[in-house]
């Protein structure tokens, strides 16, 4: 446990290290810390590419999918292994684009989809989500925006694949508003879809960008033309121009202007059409993140917020990742700063342990290659060695004693009971679930009444890499089996007399996870409904906190 402090302010920078204030606010400025939400196959891989493109930090389109392309899910750990390797090369993408320095933070989805996927997204300051035009809103879109809705997240939106049949923009837009329950405010609209996919007509600049082929070119300028009664127009597309004319008065009377502010409150967002297969309508969105998105903001820790220019380092982690490296069986903390300049060599504190650790051997993440970082501010990401004494939420900073706030656990939508084969090896058992739950690698639950432990995760690849760390790490060969249990929440209440008839009462399905938090496995929705309505004196969360 932390020893409390009185004091509210923030301590005064030593004098030993050199950052002007100016200095720290002009990169602060600079940066913008975002991460793509989307379903499989909406066309992510493809975005991250192009946005790379642009940005010249690779030179040609195809490195990212080429990442992509080796991932399937399988048992065998060294084929885990190394693909855990490539997903840590693109986990982290920073660039620099007209004179910001963007970072663009995976979110794993496909086999990878994963608790981390969710919780990367504490770590942005906003967040792309891209649609299949011709699909709409889809399952894991929903889910991670929900997630950005506890930080009031700003988002982007990029309706893509307009070169193919897709479905009506306008309904795409209700279908927006209605199940994602967010206003939406087109800024551009397209010109007819598929084979007649003419171009977007941008409703602010009012001005229309003629759709090409894209080419894997990095520099791509699409024709523009000025004004929607341009002549040349009605020349060029006898056909499509009047429907145009009634669809953009339609989107002009129906929607929302774009509203910066309610975009930055996270209740509005911007909708623009592309394909991203063909670089089309990509640089409006990355000009829209630059202009329109914040740099890094401040963040609530337990003593206080803490504001990004400020000259002291602070930051927190928001991921670990085991065994990136085939070679060295070492993990990597993902550390997001949230204030003043870090410095390769720099001492910093490791608070919960109380620990001061000098970090020589930090990574950075450029888009081509990881590399060593020298320095990085507000906003940025480092990569931690971590020798295992680490876990999700712990929090760094040049000695002051505070705690990041907002860096949640997650229900598990996934279960499995685990059993050994060998019972001597129990306790190697318990050590090494209490160690990769603490790591955040999946959740552990231990049943009031049964012996066996229940494993949660969000996705169920993170099933298949407890099991051969389990074996690699611990040597222990464990089983797991399917359970009946279909959803986990977080129980708390004010009358510990109340929580102890919970758990007598229910107590084959009440479970104390790693960190020792009450928690209720419920066997069906109707089920969990049931036990809430029945207990209204206790609280069913879907997150906890880091302890
Ligand atoms: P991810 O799963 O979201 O990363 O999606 P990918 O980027 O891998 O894209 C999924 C599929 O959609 C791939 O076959 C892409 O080539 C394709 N795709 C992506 N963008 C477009 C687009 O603008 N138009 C068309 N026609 N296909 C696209």
């Amino acid at each position: 446990d932390l020893p409390e402090i009185d004091t509210g302010t923030a301590p005064e920078a030593t004098p030993t290290r050199n950052a002007p204030a100016a200095q720290i606010a002009r990169e602060v400025q600079r940066r913008r810390t975002f991460g793509i939400i989307s379903h499989p196959d909406a066309g992510k891989t493809t975005l991250t590419e192009k946005l790379l493109l642009f940005s010249g930090a690779i030179q040609l389109a195809g490195t990212v999918k080429a990442r992509k392309s080796g991932r399937h899910a399988t048992s065998d750990w060294m084929e885990i292994e190394k693909q855990r390797g490539i997903s840590v090369a693109s986990s982290v993408m920073q660039f620099e684009y007209r004179d910001h320095v963007v970072n663009l933070l995976d979110t794993p989805g496909h086999q990878d989809f994963s608790e981390d996927t969710y919780r990367v997204l504490t770590a942005v300051d906003s967040a792309l989500m891209v649609i299949d035009a011709a699909k709409g809103v889809e399952a894991q879109t929903i889910k991670l925006l929900n997630v950005c809705r506890m930080r009031n997240t700003p988002i982007i939106t990029f309706m893509n694949k307009m070169d193919r049949e897709t479905r009506d923009p306008l309904e795409l837009l209700d279908e927006l508003e209605s199940v994602l329950d967010i206003r939406c405010a087109p800024v551009t609209w397209p010109i007819g879809m598929g084979k007649t996919f003419r171009g977007v007509y941008h409703l602010l600049r009012d001005e229309i960008m003629l759709f090409a082929a894209g080419s894997e070119k990095a520099d791509q300028a699409f024709e523009v033309i000025k004004g929607i009664d341009n002549p040349r127009l009605a020349e060029m597309f006898p056909l499509e121009i009047e429907q145009l004319k009634m669809e953009v008065e339609l989107v002009h009377g129906a929607s929302h202007p774009f509203d910066l502010e309610a975009f930055l409150a996270g209740t509005q967002t911007p909708v623009f059409f592309g394909s991203a297969i063909n670089n089309f309508g990509v640089r409006e969105i990355l000009n829209a993140l630059l202009d329109w998105a914040q740099p890094p903001r401040e963040r609530d820790a337990t003593v206080r917020a803490v504001a990004p220019t400020e000259a002291l380092f602070s930051g927190f982690v928001f991921k670990i990742q085991a065994n990136m490296d085939p070679a060295h069986r070492d993990r990597i903390a993902f550390l997001r700063v949230c204030s003043g300049r870090f410095e390769r060599g720099m001492k910093i504190k490791h608070l919960r342990l109380n620990r001061e650790i000098k970090v020589s051997n930090v990574v950075t993440f450029m888009a081509s290659s990881r590399e060593q970082v020298e320095e990085a501010y507000a906003g940025d990401i480092i990569g931690l060695p971590n020798h295992g004494n680490m876990q999700i939420g712990d929090s760094f900073s040049e000695g002051e004693l505070l705690q990041f706030t907002g860096i949640p656990y997650f229900a598990p939508d996934f279960f499995r009971s685990v059993r050994i084969r060998n019972p001597l090896k129990v306790k190697q058992l318990h050590k090494g679930l209490q160690q990769l739950g603490e790591e955040g690698a999946v959740q552990v639950f231990k049943p009031v009444q049964g012996g066996e432990l229940v494993l949660g995760a969000v996705g169920v690849l993170q099933f298949e890499v407890v099991a051969s760390r389990l074996m690699n790490e611990y040597g222990v060969d464990a089983v797991f089996e399917g359970t009946s249990i279909s959803s986990a929440r977080w129980v708390s209440g004010d009358d510990k007399r109340v929580l102890a008839d919970f758990e007598r009462a229910l107590g084959h399905n009440v479970a104390y996870d790693a960190a020792g938090n009450m928690a209720y496995l419920a066997t069906s929705g109707v089920n969990l409904k049931l036990t809430q309505e029945r207990w209204p004196k206790l609280t069913f969360h879907a997150t906890r906190e880091h302890a």
